[in-house]
């Protein structure tokens, strides 16, 4: 491919010296296009997002690019080399025990002086100068920190230093056992539509440093800000066009290069639908697509300690008072009941469960969508 190229990102260093380093991979567009930013694999176990990236390349070789498309697996060297046993740790950074899709940046202190800037300027040189400062902010960040930074959020910061040069970004995650989902801000729910993934989950405008609400809520409160002032700044006008998603791939510690490619299709519909490849054969698969908002994606923990039969199947409406679970707890054996049938009292999808049968009163059992609607 001649419009492609590789290059080794340094992150950090061991203590024996050896380098931290990720792969990056570019896609150079033939025109001004919409332009993409690709991760994967921030979380150690969550590694089908490599297999994903494998088959975006493959596809994408023989595909009209039209805008740049920047494709990282392997986007944390330390998460996915965090091994204990047979099993990938790699949620949380070791050293802190901060989760490493928490580490990202945003400084919204920035966004008010930088309006006052920017009045009577027109939409091409606010973005221009909105992307150079969100990328000059991280590079104070990296460069210019006297009292350093912690490994995670050199890592991150250099990733999102990547992410913010893009307009459209996708971090490819799993969950633990899991069914695929979505994370879409609210205003960027007519492109779930054009992914093949059946649930979404609506996310506000609000930054828990995760790299999907690093990059896109800084633009959200760019234009909440002009629009305070009567000025219309669309961060979804074809012109502008600022998304970022999660997109959560199934379960963790698996890799399907089948599925991947369903995975990299999916992907490929919407990047079609921006208009970032012209290749016309994507096209998001008919589905019924449910949603629910973030504040109605329930946790369920589990009321009892024992070992737990999951039941309930992932994505399809579970009625009131249906089993999601029974858990077994053979010391009540024969002196009381071993077996506990676990229902919530309102319709839920089940989206996810814990990765092990054995459970702590209190573990996160399952994540369910509660008041959820079709998209
Ligand atoms: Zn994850």
């Amino acid at each position: 491919m001649t419009n492609f190229t590789k290059d080794v990102m340094h992150v950090g260093e061991m203590a024996s010296g050896a380098a931290l380093t990720v792969p990056v991979y570019r896609l150079k567009g033939d025109s001004t296009a919409p332009s993409v930013y690709i991760q994967a694999n921030m979380h150690g176990a969550e590694v089908q997002g490599n297999a994903v990236i494998f088959q975006l390349l493959e596809l994408l070789r023989n595909t009209q690019v039209k805008g740049d498309i920047t494709l990282v697996p392997y986007a944390n060297p330390v998460g996915c080399n965090h091994k204990n046993g047979e099993y990938t740790l790699g949620r949380f950074d070791p050293i802190t025990g901060v989760n490493w899709n928490r580490m990202y940046h945003f400084a919204p202190e920035m966004i008010k002086p930088f309006v006052r800037e920017s009045i009577g300027k027109d939409d091409k040189t606010i973005e221009a100068n909105f992307k150079a400062l969100m990328i000059q902010s991280i590079e104070q960040k990296l460069n210019h920190n006297i009292f350093g930074l912690t490994t995670g959020q050199r890592i991150a910061y250099q990733l999102q230093r990547l992410a913010h040069q893009a307009d459209l970004v996708l971090d490819l995650h799993t969950g633990p056992i899991s069914s695929k989902h979505l994370y879409c801000p609210e205003y960027a729910k007519e492109s779930a539509k054009h992914f093949d993934i059946p649930h979404t989950l609506l996310i506000p405008n609000q930054f828990d440093g995760a790299l999907d609400e690093a990059t896109f809520c800084p633009w959200w409160h760019l234009q909440e800000a002009f629009a305070e002032l009567g000025i219309n700044f669309s961060i979804s006008s074809a012109s502008l066009n600022k998304e970022s998603f999660t997109v959560e791939l199934g379960s963790q510690e698996q890799i399907d290069l089948d599925v991947a490619l369903e995975d990299a299709q999916s992907i490929l519909s919407y990047l079609q639908y921006k208009g970032v490849i012209d290749a016309p054969e994507y096209q998001a698969k008919p589905m019924t697509r449910y949603a629910c908002m973030l504040k109605d994606y329930k946790a369920y923990y589990s009321p009892m300690g024992g070992m737990v039969d999951y039941l309930a199947e992932f994505g399809q409406p579970l009625p009131a008072g249906e089993p999601l679970a029974r858990i077994l707890r053979m010391d009540n054996y024969g002196d009381g009941d071993p077996l506990h049938y676990l229902s919530l009292d309102e319709e839920v999808i089940p989206i996810l469960h814990f990765a092990s049968a054995s459970v702590n009163q209190g573990t996160e059992l399952y994540k369910v969508f509660t008041k959820y609607f079709t998209l």
